[in-house]
């Protein structure tokens, strides 16, 4: 009898221990996977795991919905921009820590390039395993005398060149997915078209001119149109106007009888206002699409609006 139950007890235990002992290495086995690459690994294991998504970052705006409609669902891609920009243009924008640490985890930097991001050399510097894509290579640049304009997004027709470039540099970093950004590309150059069509005809019906800007921006959007840009004023940040530079605006305008000048409503809007009281010439007001909503239509309205304005004013000058 004691030897009976002795017997069920070792019985019972063996079956205890062997369950136990059954999950606990089932356990052991499944976390031992993980140990396993961690130790193999050691620091490997984070990037193997970051492998799986790529994480792309923009300079800014424009930048940010081409890339945006270059990686449309397409798995695994994530897309950040840098910090905004207080004012106007990127052109003095100094990194903040935010976007530091931003950077040191992006294995894609897209940016403009042309030197609007004058912090490019410090990042490439910071992180020499970032890959950095520029928007503008091969896109043959306007110059503000022996200053090269990088403002290209603002021509359609070479956002378009962009929108390519971008592509072509996530193809290159990112072959599995190849033909998926280069039909996304295609797909959007596609949408963008009936802009580039609006311009060209827009060109044709009223191209030729003179015209004076208030952002060096717009040099893109009088060159689509065929138009020579007699003055340049500056006006893409919070600034006072000499009286000087007042008059040599005017000056310009009757020497050269410019009938259209086109300024950012932001900081434009005082000289314009001043133009429009004392000239002959017109102000109209555009988006220089430095900043904007971010949704993938965006750069589409909003450079859609753009040719509204523009095709009004010039109808309007038309008719005159
Ligand atoms: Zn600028």
């Amino acid at each position: 009898m004691k030897k009976n139950n002795t017997g069920i007890f070792v019985g019972i235990l063996l079956i205890v221990i062997t369950l136990v002992s059954f999950s606990s290495t089932f356990f052991i086995y499944k976390k031992g996977i993980n140990r396993q690459n961690v130790q193999n690994q050691g620091t490997e294991f984070q990037n193997t795991e970051s492998q799986d998504t790529i994480k792309v970052v923009t300079s800014f705006y424009p930048m940010y919905i081409a890339t945006m409609n270059v990686i449309d669902g397409i798995d695994g891609v994530e897309l950040e921009s840098l910090s905004e920009p207080q004012t106007g243009c990127l052109h003095d924008y100094v990194l903040t820590t935010e976007d530091m640490k931003n950077l040191s985890t992006a294995d894609v930097l897209i940016i403009n390039g042309g030197g609007i991001e004058s912090f490019i050399e410090e990042v490439a510097k910071t992180y020499p395993d970032l890959v950095i894509i520029q928007a503008c290579d091969g896109i043959e640049l306007l110059a503000d005398g022996d200053e090269e304009n990088a403002h290209a997004w603002m021509d359609v027709s070479l956002y378009e060149k962009q929108v390519e470039n971008i592509a072509a540099g996530l193809s290159e970093y990112d072959s599995a997915n190849a033909d998926k950004y280069k039909a996304n590309a295609a797909a959007y150059e596609k949408r963008l078209q009936p802009l580039a069509e609006r311009m060209s005809k827009l060109k044709e019906q009223y191209g030729g001119g003179d015209i004076i800007i208030f952002h060096e921006a717009y040099d893109y959007v009088a060159d689509a149109l065929g138009m020579e840009v007699v003055f340049v004023m500056d006006l893409d940040e919070e600034r006072q106007i000499s009286a000087g530079e007042q008059a040599d605006v005017l000056t310009a305008i009757s020497d050269n009888e410019v009938k259209l000048v086109l300024a950012d409503a932001t900081y434009g809007k005082k000289m314009g206002d001043v133009v429009d009281a004392e000239s002959a010439a017109k102000t109209i007001y555009i988006d220089p699409l430095t900043r904007g909503e971010y949704y993938e239509d965006s750069y589409i309205d909003h450079m859609n609006e753009n040719i509204d304005i523009l095709e009004r004013a010039l109808t309007d000058i038309d008719g005159n």
